[in-house]
C-alpha cells in the first residue's frame, strides 16, 4: 500500500469512531500523553486533530494552535476544532476549570470515547 492510499483510505475508515452523543470523532490509534491522536503523514508525525483541520478546513496559519470546542483531545471532528493561539488555549482551559490538573477521565466526552474504543477498537 503506498502512503497516499494509506492516508486516503485509512484516515477515514479505521482511525476514528464517531460518537453519536457528542458528535466527536474519537481517534482510535496512537495517542500522546495528553490524549491527542498522532499520525504519520508525509514523513512527519502530526497531531491528528491538526491534520484533520488541514484536510477538512484549511491551512493552519503560522503560530496558531488548533483547539477543541468539545474538550476532547482525541477528537478530530473538524466541526469541533477552531484556531487559537497558545494564550487562547490557556485561557480556554482556565475558563473551563481544567487547568494543570486536567485528566481525561474527568471529561465526560472522554468516557464516551472510551466506550467506543472498547467496543470498536482493534
Ligand atoms: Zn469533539
Amino acid at each position: 500500500m503506498n502512503n497516499k492510499n494509506y492516508i486516503k483510505e485509512g484516515y477515514k475508515k479505521n482511525r476514528y469512531a464517531i460518537n453519536n452523543k457528542t458528535g466527536c470523532w474519537s481517534w482510535l490509534l496512537v495517542k500522546n500523553k495528553k490524549g491527542y491522536g498522532q499520525v504519520g503523514y508525509c514523513g512527519k508525525i502530526w497531531q491528528a486533530h491538526r491534520l484533520s483541520y488541514i484536510k477538512f478546513v484549511g491551512e493552519i496559519p503560522k503560530g496558531m494552535c488548533v483547539l477543541h470546542k468539545c474538550d476532547n483531545p482525541s477528537c478530530v471532528n473538524p466541526e469541533h476544532l477552531f484556531l487559537g493561539t497558545d494564550a487562547d488555549n490557556a485561557r480556554d482551559r482556565k475558563a473551563k476549570g481544567r487547568n494543570a490538573d486536567f485528566r481525561g477521565s474527568k471529561n465526560p466526552n472522554f468516557r464516551g470515547g472510551r466506550e467506543i474504543f472498547a467496543s470498536g477498537g482493534s
